[in-house]
């Protein structure tokens, strides 16, 4: 069953943890702008070159770099049957664009999701925020103490804060999303689509249950 989703919120929701359990749910690849900004950084690709201030402040990285990204994934065959977009669109233009990606290929959005919480929730999810240097996976000091190595049996290697996690960024992020991202919150629910709001307080398993119900209710009723 394919799928064709946005999971949008501010930094620190949940967007890439739900995001890769609504991938796997649904058999389709999960499209993070971040993680593919990340990649580019660690790779020191030009690209990834022209964006680390950006990143680095917690600003958003230039409109026309992100289209291309997506464009470029939505071009390999990976995406044909469905995705989850995470982190994208976070402005009107980038919103626009995604349209004009769609449209050219002749394909809808089934649904734009945006996960809440409020704002002290989101603070302390991401400064407590670590993340694996070799697996990748994401956790949070509360669950394994500072300092502590990746709890991935298989792995051990240590455990780092990303670099756009520190506190002074955590705050720029969190304003740039209210400039830039939220105003998209209107465009949605206006949108043919609409926008479908999702709490996103509680464990993990709590927020990934109301999703799918969500989902399923929403496709009862279309
Ligand atoms: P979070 O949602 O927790 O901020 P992300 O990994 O989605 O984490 O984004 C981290 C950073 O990557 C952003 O602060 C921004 O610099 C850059 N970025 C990711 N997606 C986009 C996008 N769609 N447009 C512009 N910049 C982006």
């Amino acid at each position: 069953m394919g799928a064709r989703l946005v999971i949008m919120g501010p930094p620190g929701v949940g967007k890439g943890t739900q995001g890769e359990l609504l991938a796997e749910r649904f058999g389709v690849p999960r499209l993070s702008t971040g993680d593919m900004i990340r990649a580019a950084l660690e790779a020191g690709t030009p690209l990834g070159e022209r964006v680390r201030a950006y990143y680095e402040a917690g600003e958003l990285v230039p409109d026309e770099v992100v289209l291309g990204l997506v464009a470029e994934a939505f071009d390999g065959s990976e995406a044909s049957g469905g995705f989850v977009l995470d982190g994208f669109p976070r402005t009107v233009p980038q919103a626009d664009g995604l349209g004009e990606l769609l449209a050219a290929r002749g394909i809808g959005l089934d649904a734009v999701l945006s996960l809440e919480a409020p704002e002290e929730e989101l603070v302390d999810r991401i400064s407590g925020r670590r993340v694996c240097a070799a697996c990748g996976l994401v956790t949070h000091v509360r669950a394994v103490g500072e300092a502590a190595a990746c709890p991935d049996s298989d792995c051990r290697a240590g455990l780092i804060q990303r670099s756009d996690d520190r506190a002074e960024t955590v705050r720029n992020r969190l304003a740039v999303y209210g400039a830039q991202t939220e105003p998209l919150l209107a465009y949605y629910a206006r949108s043919e689509t609409g926008l479908t709001a999702v709490d996103g307080t509680g464990t993990l398993e709590a927020v990934r249950d109301r999703l799918f119900e969500t989902l399923r209710t929403a496709e009862m009723a279309g």
